[in-house]
């Protein structure tokens, strides 16, 4: 039996331009494939007709197309997750349906699969400045809090071996951002260079408030360098007082004061109350990060919800 690839698209509200991407787009790349294909599509909660879309592709005719249609929006860290849990194949391709990620470059990743690598990023040569300054703040960010492999540029047009699915499909977390957790497996990963395009169709969706969100929140839930950075924060700040308050008992109650600096002992002590509150402030909010996403992983409830009227998969014909 020949070997199977797997190709999962998040899709959300994506009607102007899904029929390009699936019928011009990806059709070719996969005609050309020497592999079966099977082709996921996650529908995000769509409420254009991106569905209607889907139906009328010649795609569904060519290779199976499973669609799976999620109930409402859950974002498409979720979407993702979805699709490569369905995934069957040998490897998985995940692809954005904006034409932003370069299906062309499919083949090339699947050779670089055949000769070894266990996951194929690709990374992100050609942007606007706007959106480089931006993503250059959020890997700084990134390797300033301690997630060091974090790859500049590197987007979620990946190929994952099929062990690769496997450990990513055991990971429960709901707080996730599926790049971060790929690159947490580890395994063999190798690197292409694409060159993006702009959306086509339709609006991007994550903005600069909701990419300062997402780098906050995975440095939360990857990182344990604010905690230390604060109880370091905290242990320098009691050694010095502890130092400074000594000196000033020292100097003038003991030695009587003969460098004549005549502390008032409520000065000292309420520029020291008021550091260490602000101190104490800071800490616990950044344990409140922490506390929130406890409570949010406590609560276990299942991760996404799949719309059983709306989803459906087509299995006419192979290629
Ligand atoms: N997407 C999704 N759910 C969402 C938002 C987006 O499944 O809540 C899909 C979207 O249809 C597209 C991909 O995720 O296929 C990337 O979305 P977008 O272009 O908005 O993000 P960006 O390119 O800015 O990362
Ligand atoms: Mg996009």
């Amino acid at each position: 039996m020949g070997k199977l690839i797997s190709i999962v698209v998040p899709v959300y509200d994506e009607a102007d331009g899904i029929l390009e991407f699936l019928d011009d787009g990806l059709l070719p790349i996969i005609k050309n494939l020497k592999y079966d294909t099977e082709i996921i599509l996650v529908d995000d909660g769509s409420e254009d007709k991106t569905l209607e879309k889907i139906k009328s592709s010649k795609l569904l005719n060519k290779t199976l197309v499973n669609v799976i249609s999620l109930t409402r929006n859950f974002g498409k860290e979720v979407a993702l997750t979805v699709g490569l849990e369905a995934a069957n194949g040998d490897a998985t391709i995940m692809i954005d349906a904006d034409g932003q990620h370069p299906v062309e470059e499919i083949p090339k990743m699947i050779s670089k699969w055949e000769d070894g690598a266990d996951v194929v990023t690709a990374v992100n040569t050609g942007n606007t400045t706007k959106h480089k300054i931006r993503s250059k703040i959020y890997y700084k960010i990134m390797h300033v809090t301690g997630n060091k492999k974090v790859m500049p540029g590197a987007m979620d047009f990946r190929l994952l071996d099929r062990a690769v699915v496997d450990e990513f499909n055991q990971l429960t977390e709901h707080n996730r951002l599926t790049r971060g957790l790929i690159d947490w497996l580890g395994y063999k990963q190798e690197y292409i260079k694409v060159k993006t395009r702009g959306r086509k169709n339709g609006k991007p969706t994550y903005n600069t408030k909701k990419l300062a969100g997402l780098a906050l929140d995975s440095m939360v839930s990857s990182s344990r360098t604010p905690l230390v950075f604060f109880g370091y924060l905290g242990a320098f700040i009691t050694v010095f007082s502890l130092i400074f308050g000594l000196f000033i008992l020292i100097e003038q109650y003991i030695l009587g004061d003969p460098l004549n600096l005549d502390w008032s002992g409520a000065v000292a002590m309420s520029v020291f109350v008021s550091f260490l509150v602000g101190l104490v402030l800071v800490s616990q909010s950044i344990t409140a990060l922490y506390i929130s996403q406890i409570h949010a992983e406590a609560k276990g409830r299942p991760l996404y919800v799949v719309n059983k009227k709306k989803s459906f998969v087509s299995k006419n014909g192979k290629k």
